[in-house]
Order: structure tokens, then C-alpha cells, then sequence
């Protein structure tokens, strides 16, 4: 299935931005625009802070947004953590498979998901 990504925008946007915040805090989610579950990657830029970007994503209508320069609260799984920064950077702009569309295989595959995940809550 193919989504049809879109950045977070217009009436949508600072109710997305916050419901990322909130799922970089470990709360569950759902989508501000269509109720859709939200799904998180994480991956650390820098290693000595901890510091990275968080991408949040709707899987039901594509709506999406980045938190750069973060430090989530607690962990993430990353397929990813051990990739070099200018690979990550291929990866990012790769345009066999777009990273949306790579982390929200990887999501469905079950490969991003926080084992101890809360149900989605409004
Ligand atoms: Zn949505």
C-alpha cells in the first residue's frame, strides 16, 4: 500500500507538533487529522548527548513531522543505530524507497515498536 506523505500543515500542524511531543515523552498517540495510530523512529545524531531526530508519522493518512535535537526520556529501537552518518544520509534521501515509506515497513514489520507500547490514547 502506498501512503501519500504529507508535512504536517495548516490548522493540523502545532496539533500534529504536539502529539509528537508527546510521543517522544512514551505516550501513544493517535492522528489529530484522522484518528490513525501514530508510529515514532528514532535515531541519535549525536552520541555523546544522545541527542537525534524523532520522525513521526501517521500510518492511515501520511501526515508527518520531524523533532530534531532531541533526547527522548527513554528508549527507541533503531535498525539503524549502527549505520555512519553519511550512509544514514543515503538513506534519508534514498530514492528507491523513501524513508517513510522504509520506517513504516520496518513498523509494520514490527521492527520499530517499543515492546512495552501503551494502546493508543487520545
Ligand atoms: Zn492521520
Amino acid at each position: 500500500m502506498t501512503i501519500h506523505w504529507s508535512l504536517a500543515y495548516g490548522e493540523y500542524q502545532l496539533p500534529f507538533m504536539g502529539a509528537a511531543n508527546r510521543v517522544l515523552n512514551g505516550e501513544s498517540r493517535l492522528c489529530p487529522k484522522c484518528n490513525g495510530e501514530l508510529r515514532a523512529y528514532f535515531h541519535v545524531f549525536q552520541s555523546d548527548t544522545g541527542k537525534g531526530t524523532l520522525w513521526v508519522w501517521c500510518g492511515g493518512c501520511g501526515m508527518h513531522t520531524t523533532l530534531p535535537r532531541v533526547s527522548p526520556p527513554l528508549q527507541f529501537p533503531d535498525p539503524f543505530a549502527g549505520v555512519p552518518r553519511g550512509q544514514f544520509s543515503a538513506l534519508e534521501t534514498s530514492a528507491e524507497e523513501r524513508l517513510l515509506d522504509r520506517l513504516e515497513r520496518l513498523w509494520s514489520e514490527g521492527a520499530l515498536r517499543r515492546a512495552d507500547a501503551p494502546r493508543p490514547e487520545r
